[in-house]
C-alpha cells in the first residue's frame, strides 16, 4: 500500500494501540480511558495537549516553524451499545458496549500522524488534532463548538475521515457538498380509549390507529418529497399493551428522518405531525405528544477544501483510487456542527471489500488494522501540503 515509510513502521505499535482501545470500549462521553491514552501518547510526543472540552475531548497543538496559519483534524474516540460476536484476542471486555463503527482506528489513525509530525515537523504552521467524544447520537462534536473549540483553536479549515466498509483498502472516496443527511427523530403519543381485548366497540383501539399513522407517514416520502431530492423516513419503535387481552389506552411511535436540504426536513417535520394528528383524529383518537428533534445537520463539504483533500489523497494512491462523485450516504455525523462553523472536508477511507466488508453498527465489524498506516499518511500529507514550508528566499545580493 503507498504510504510514508517512515508511518509504516509504526504499523505494529499502531496495531497494538487499536487492539487495547477496541477491547476497551467507551461510549458518549465516558471516554475517559481512551483520552488518557490519547493525552498521555501526545504528551510523550512533545505535543502540547489541552483537556476537558465536551468532558473527555482532547486538543493537541503541534506548531512548526512561524507561520500563523493552523487546521483543524479530527477523529471520534467512542463506542455504540453493541453486544459484540467476534472473538478474537482483542474483542470487547466490555459486555454490551464494543468499537462497532471503528472509531478506535480513527484515534490511532490520527495518533500515528501526531506522533509522525512531531517527529519531522516538516511543516511551517499550527497543526490541532481534535480527539472529540460522543460521535454517536450525543453530538460531543457540537458540545465541543460550542464550548469554544475554534476561539480557542482557531484554524482555517477543519478535516474529518471515516472509514467505510465495502470500499476496497488503499481507496478514498470525498465529494464536494452533502456527504451525510441530516438527523432527526421524532416521537409520537397517541391515545386511545382502553378496553376488552373481546369488545374492541367499547373503547378506541391506539394500536390500530398508529399502524394507520406509521403506514401513511410512508407516503410523505412518495408523495410530497420531490422525486429529485431524497429523505428517509422510519418509524423505528412502536410501544404499546402489555397482555393478550386488554386494548390499551396508549401507543408510542418512535423514528428518524434523514434529509439533505432544509426546506424538505421542513416540510417533513410539519406533514409528520400534520398525518399523525389528523389519522388519529379520524378515529377518534388524539396525538398527545408530538416531539421533534434535530440532532445533526447534513454534513456539507466545502468546495476548495475538498479539494485538498482530494489533492492529498490522490498524492498517496493515484487519482485512480479517489472516487470524487460517491453517491451521500443517508448516515449522519456530528462532525457536521463543526462543518458549520469552519470550511472543512469529510474524507471516506476504504476498511475493505472482503474481510473489511462488515458494515459498521454491525456486532461482527472491525475496523482494518491494514488501513492504519495510510489514514496516517492521509493526514500527514493533507498538513505537509496545506501547511507547506515556503521555499527558502535566495539572499539579497550584498
Ligand atoms: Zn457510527
Ligand atoms: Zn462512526
Amino acid at each position: 500500500m503507498p504510504i510514508i515509510n517512515r508511518i509504516a513502521s509504526y504499523h505494529k505499535d499502531m496495531t497494538a494501540w487499536r487492539h487495547d482501545i477496541h477491547s476497551h470500549p467507551e461510549t458518549a462521553f465516558e471516554e475517559e480511558r481512551t483520552a488518557n491514552i490519547v493525552a498521555d501518547k501526545l504528551g510523550k510526543f512533545g505535543i502540547e495537549v489541552h483537556r476537558g472540552l465536551a468532558r473527555t475531548g482532547v486538543v493537541g497543538v503541534l506548531r512548526a516553524g512561524t507561520s500563523s496559519r493552523a487546521i483543524g483534524l479530527r477523529a471520534d474516540m467512542d463506542a455504540l451499545h453493541v453486544q459484540e460476536t467476534n472473538t478474537f484476542n482483542h474483542k470487547s471486555s466490555v459486555p454490551g458496549k464494543m468499537h462497532a463503527c471503528g472509531h478506535d482506528g480513527h484515534t490511532v489513525m490520527l495518533l500515528g500522524a501526531a506522533m509522525y509530525l512531531a517527529e519531522t515537523s516538516n511543516f511551517d504552521g499550527t497543526v490541532y488534532f481534535i480527539f472529540q467524544p460522543a460521535e454517536e447520537n450525543e453530538g460531543g462534536g457540537r458540545v465541543m463548538v460550542e464550548e469554544g473549540l475554534f476561539e480557542k483553536f482557531p484554524c482555517e479549515g477543519v478535516y474529518g475521515m471515516h472509514n467505510i466498509p465495502g470500499i476496497p483498502t488503499g481507496r478514498f472516496a470525498v465529494r464536494p457538498g452533502p456527504m451525510m443527511a441530516a438527523y432527526d427523530i421524532f416521537e409520537i403519543v397517541v391515545k386511545g380509549v382502553g378496553a376488552h381485548g373481546a369488545m374492541p366497540h367499547l373503547g378506541i383501539d391506539p394500536v390500530v390507529v398508529s399502524s394507520h399513522i406509521v403506514t401513511a407517514l410512508q407516503s410523505i416520502v412518495a408523495r410530497n418529497v420531490d422525486p429529485m431530492d431524497t429523505a428517509v423516513v422510519s418509524t423505528t419503535q412502536i410501544h404499546a399493551g402489555d397482555t393478550w387481552n386488554v386494548i390499551p389506552q396508549e401507543c408510542v411511535l418512535k423514528g428518524t428522518v434523514r434529509t439533505f436540504k432544509k426546506p424538505v426536513q421542513d416540510m417533513i417535520e410539519k406533514q409528520i405531525e400534520k398525518i399523525a394528528r389528523n389519522v388519529a383524529a379520524g378515529f377518534g383518537a388524539e396525538v398527545t405528544k408530538w416531539r421533534y428533534e434535530r440532532r445533526y445537520p447534513a454534513t456539507v463539504n466545502s468546495e476548495r477544501e475538498t479539494e485538498f483533500a482530494a489533492e492529498a489523497a490522490t498524492a498517496l494512491v493515484g487519482q485512480d483510487n479517489v472516487n470524487r462523485s460517491p453517491t451521500p450516504a443517508m448516515g449522519s455525523e456530528d462532525f457536521a456542527w463543526m462543518l458549520q462553523k469552519k470550511p472543512g472536508c469529510y474524507i471516506w477511507i476504504g476498511n475493505g471489500d472482503g474481510e473489511g466488508s462488515c458494515m459498521v453498527h454491525n456486532p461482527g465489524y472491525d475496523f482494518n488494522d491494514e488501513i492504519l498506516p495510510l489514514g496516517a499518511s492521509y493526514w500527514v500529507t493533507l498538513v505537509e501540503q496545506r501547511l507547506a514550508r515556503q521555499a527558502a528566499m535566495p539572499k539579497a545580493a550584498e
